[in-house]
């Protein structure tokens, strides 16, 4: 069904959204933190469209809607902010039966159904009519406008009522959003990001359990193009609209390839990319005050995926190694990049930094022997010193003024 945009009426009541977020374990102050740093990040998604505050009751959030103009755009940026379950265009009414009534006729006579119900729910219990009783009501009044017959298991439309303090809302439009718990109420992450379709997916689900993340790119220029880097910048940049602020550390990673190519048996090379890969990530994320890294691995998916190889390359990290796809099949990460949006943007072509110097079989059981050895031939600290001392910082923001720049 298509969003019904007309909600404004001449003197009908006050356009808003009704912004409902779920509320499973959430007690006490862990509750209003959480409710805060929804606010926060709600205001901060549409702080150039509008400005209007929003009001908090009975574990709802209402943003007034100062035009109509605004409510598409206003709709796609809420669609994306984690911690919303749903929102509705809805009308907010003097507590009153007519106008609740007119509220929900309005409302009603924009959509089509051939089958509705009235739900109304009293958190005020002194207003005069019953639940039910308002039901009844509204129900008779939308039946004779529309001669649709009422159906309460199954209704083409539900229009909801919810009268609370001195007011009523109307809304009969639930927009499903992305749910999940609002960034930065569960602390920093430090995501490795190659650019590829895997971690951008990662990233995102980590993103949506509520935590900030810290991105970091390893790149092989000037060996390789700087695509990769592109690549990697242009999925942060999109990532951002779910967090807001970023950060995209970008690590010259030649250096230790090199080393690595000249010290380690070929088949071990990948293996040992990636300890030195989450050794200088986890550097960045002790600066960053970060409590875990994020990989887009995949059991199985690839040599360096399996779970010899991965206990392996654990074993440097200090951190917990988040891997959100881990039990996932390719073809379902490729569905969850479309849907997400990252897809487009991962299929870019470009040469990753470790689609340079792979053997044709790499090793898929790890000895850890072979790769202590090769190790113990490589200058460990400086090459990681190094290569954290020419890393450069890219700043992203969402949403961003007309020249790029932070709002
Ligand atoms: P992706 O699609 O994310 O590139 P992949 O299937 O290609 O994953 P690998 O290339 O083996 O798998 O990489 C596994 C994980 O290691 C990636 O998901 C990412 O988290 C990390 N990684 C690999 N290459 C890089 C890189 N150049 N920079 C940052 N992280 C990387
Ligand atoms: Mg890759």
């Amino acid at each position: 069904m298509k969003t019904q945009w007309k909600i404004f009426a001449e003197g009908i009541g006050e356009p808003c959204f009704v912004i409902h977020y779920g509320e499973v374990g959430l007690k006490g102050e862990n509750r209003s933190f959480f409710e805060g740093q929804l606010m926060k990040n709600i205001k901060m998604a549409i702080k150039d469209i509008s400005k209007t505050s929003m009001l908090k009751y009975h574990g709802r959030f209402i943003l007034p809607l100062p035009s109509p103009e605004l409510m598409e755009p206003i709709q796609e940026r809420l669609a994306r902010v984690f911690g919303i379950v749903y929102f509705a265009p809805a009308l907010l009414v003097t507590q009153d039966i007519e106008h609740i009534e007119t509220a929900a006729r309005h409302l009603m006579a924009n959509l089509t159904f051939s089958s509705f119900a009235i739900k109304t729910r009293r958190a005020q219990k002194r207003f005069p009519l019953s639940s039910q009783e308002v039901n009844i009501r509204v129900g008779a009044a939308v039946q004779q406008q529309s001669g649709a017959r009422v159906d309460l298991s199954n209704p083409d439309v539900t229009c909801y009522i919810e009268i609370f303090d001195n007011k009523a809302l109307v809304y009969a439009q639930k927009i499903p959003a992305a749910g999940g718990l609002p960034v930065g109420v569960s602390e920093r992450a430090v995501s490795l990001l190659s650019a590829g379709i895997d971690s951008p997916v990662a990233s995102y689900k980590i993103m949506k359990r509520g935590v900030k993340l810290i991105f970091v790119h390893f790149h092989s220029v000037p060996l390789t193009s700087s695509a990769s880097i592109e690549n990697a910048t242009k999925q942060v940049e999109f990532l951002t609209q779910f967090q807001y602020h970023s950060k995209l550390y970008l690590v010259p990673f030649l250096e230790v390839q090199q080393q690595i190519m000249a010290h380690a048996p070929k088949d071990y090379r990948v293996v040992l990319y990636r300890r030195f890969m989450l050794r200088l990530a986890e550097k960045i994320a002790y600066r960053e005050r970060a409590k875990a890294l994020v990989t887009g691995e995949s059991i199985a998916q690839v040599a360096s995926q399996t779970l010899s190889n991965m206990q392996v390359i654990n074993e440097v990290a200090t951190l917990p190694v988040l891997r959100p796809l881990a039990g996932d099949d390719k073809e379902e990460i490729i569905q969850q990049a479309k849907t997400i949006g990252t897809f487009h943007v991962s299929i870019d072509p470009y040469e990753g930094c470790c689609s340079l110097f792979i053997p044709k079989h790499p090793v898929t059981r790890a000895k850890r022997e072979v790769v202590l050895e090769a190790e113990s031939k490589l200058d460990m600290d400086n090459l990681l010193k190094e290569a954290l001392s020419k890393t450069e910082v890219l700043k992203f923001h969402f949403p961003k003024t007309e020249q790029g720049e932070a709002l």
